[in-house]
């Protein structure tokens, strides 16, 4: 056995290493390519198997940033990348660490959006678990076919609602790999303990049914009794098999996400990244905007375009975070408002909307437009999380500034292609007044002779942390007070520098630092609340540091 379960809880570094000749060489895990050393190539037997100059990672980093830059399309990229992770993976972590501005947007949004559309035909080699609606009953001997000994974190889909690009079945499995990569570049989990998996239960996207090369069941989407019995024979099977393993949701459809989520986040370390994590970042986003503007929570008004995952799971912190400050919940969620597909959310709706948008449904009137809505409801933040593009248009955003002195306008909406309204636009139709992050990266706007930084308001500054945090202190649950203690401590990470020029998240460079102190904020949480299985350490951030995979090689003899 290469990795001993008893080895550190997240470092399997240091174990007995037993590999040698060829199988070192197609061990992504282990292989270091040209980097292996001479005496290494002759301990190990690999003398021959290689040409003969070794070259130092950093070396090697400088062949593969070539590489990428020499491709035209960020798609090609995509798939060099994928086949670098494929081959190397501590050159593919040291690389997208060093690069990470330029390559996180490759190995995720938007690349991946494209690269799920075309999952079928850019497919290459496995990774992760495909489970189907035909292995009902057997999926508990199925995750034990997995090659690793104990998965500890597991990234789901069932790919109905990928990004904003809708059900795309089983080519969603670009989802859960991508962010199980963010995981250990941003956190360093340890790739050896990561499971990505999609959930196969049909799709209700018929260009996708119809398409001959379609990698997934052809069949229409499983719902109602026989999803849930197969979500429950899936989350039984995790406890069974891996039963130190956190769960993160991932990309789920509405209906089912909330209910997943509620059915199942006491039963096993378990989170919605796309309600949760969501959420914790637009509510880091909105307390770094107020170190801006000098508002309180509770003089903030959000108007939220989209009523869904997202948009519920931003307001439900706010309100946390808002009580939090004394507020009471019902002023609180007064201080929320939807407009979804149909119009303004509000009581005379009820009985057509969904759960979830209930305690957000006020006594109002109804107002059809998005427009009208900002005109009445006079929000200081929109935020857009519908998936739609170019709704927020020069007449909304200038409303918004003839509102608010700094307007606060989140388009968060995945891929760029659904940003509700570009960087650019925010500024230009705000007099270049307008506090601006989008869910997928935007590059800096001169305006004026004024250079401003749009932020990217990503989960990635979230979940990594929270899952690291999580994993470190053994949390049995993963509580509303982890996401509200990400989010403050990311809103403080955000730098003068930062806010000078407009941006209200932290330069990805210093992604490992953030989740670093975002983990050390949640196994507080964790140890604090009784919810941890193993006991408090001396220093906490000292023993999650230590538990964080770290791209360089390790010398093998
Ligand atoms: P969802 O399907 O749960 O909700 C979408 C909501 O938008 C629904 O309430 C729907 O009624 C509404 N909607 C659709 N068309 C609309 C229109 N024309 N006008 C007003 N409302 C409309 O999806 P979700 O999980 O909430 O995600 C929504 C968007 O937010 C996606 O594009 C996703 O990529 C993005 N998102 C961004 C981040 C981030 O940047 N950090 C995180 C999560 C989700």
């Amino acid at each position: 056995m290469m990795y001993p379960r008893t080895a550190p809880a997240l470092s399997p570094w240091g174990a007995p290493f037993q590999q040698r000749g060829a199988s070192l060489l197609i061990d992504p895990l282990l292989n270091k390519g040209t980097a292996f050393t001479d005496r290494e190539r002759d301990a190990l037997g690999l003398r021959g198997l290689l040409p003969p100059r070794v070259f130092t990672m950093e070396e090697q980093v400088q062949r593969s940033v070539a590489a990428v830059r020499r491709i035209p399309e960020p798609l090609e990229k995509y798939i060099y990348l994928t086949n670098l992770q494929n081959r190397n993976e501590v050159l593919f972590y040291r690389l997208i660490l060093d690069y990470v501005d330029e390559m996180v947007p490759l190995i995720y949004t938007p690349t991946v959006g494209q690269a799920c559309l075309e999952y079928g035909s850019i497919f290459r080699r496995s990774r992760g678990m495909f489970i189907t609606l035909k292995e009902r009953g057997r999926i508990a001997e199925i995750l034990r076919q997995w090659p690793h000994e104990g998965a500890r974190l597991i990234v789901v889909t069932d790919g109905e609602r990928i990004l904003g690009l809708g059900d795309l079945g089983a080519l969603g499995m670009g989802i859960p790999i991508g962010k199980l990569s963010l995981y250990t570049a941003c956190a360093g989990l340890h790739p050896y303990y990561t499971l990505p998996i999609t959930l196969d239960v049909g799709t209700d996207n018929k260009a996708l049914l119809d398409g001959p090369m379609y990698i997934g069941l052809r069949e229409r989407r499983a719902r109602g009794a026989v999803f849930d019995a197969f979500i429950e024979e899936f989350v039984t099977a995790v406890e069974n098999v891996f039963p130190q393993a956190l769960v993160q949701w991932e990309d789920f459809g509405n209906t089912n996400a909330f209910r997943l989520l509620n059915r199942y986040r006491k039963r096993l370390p378990s989170f919605n990244d796309d309600i949760q994590g969501t959420a914790a970042v637009a509510l880091a986003g909105l307390l770094a905007a107020l170190r801006l503007t000098g508002g309180t929570l509770r003089e903030q008004r959000l108007l939220f375009l989209g009523a869904g995952e997202a948009g519920t799971g931003i307001a439900d912190l706010f309100v946390s975070a808002a009580c939090a400050q004394g507020m009471a919940e019902a002023d609180a969620r007064r201080q929320c408002w939807f407009v979804d597909s149909k119009g303004l959310v509000v009581k005379s709706r009820v009985a057509e909307l969904a759960e979830h948008k209930l305690p957000y449904a006020h006594d109002h009137a109804f107002i059809p437009t998005l427009h009208d809505a900002v005109q009445q409801i006079r929000p200081t933040a929109l935020i857009g999380v519908s998936g739609t593009p170019a709704t927020f248009t020069r007449e909304v955003v200038g409303l918004m500034a003839a509102l608010n002195r700094q307007p606060v306008i989140f388009a968060l909406s995945n891929p760029t292609s659904k940003a509700e309204c570009t960087a650019e636009q925010a500024y230009a139709w705000s007099e270049n007044r307008a506090i601006f992050a989008s869910g997928s990266p935007f590059p800096p706007v001169q305006i004026n002779g004024q250079q401003r930084v749009p932020g990217q308001g990503n989960n990635i500054y979230i979940f990594p942390g929270v899952g690291l945090g999580v994993l470190a202190s053994e949390s049995r649950e993963v509580t509303d007070s982890m996401f509200l203690a990400a989010a403050q401590t990311l809103a403080s990470l955000v730098e003068p520098a930062d806010l000078a020029v407009g941006r209200i998240f932290p330069s990805l460079t210093r992604i490992r630092d953030v989740s670093l102190q975002i983990a050390t904020a949640v196994a507080k949480v964790a140890y604090e609340n009784g919810l941890a299985r193993r006991s408090r350490p001396g220093d906490i951030v000292e023993d999650i540091r230590g538990c964080m995979f770290q791209p360089v090689y390790r010398d093998y003899v």
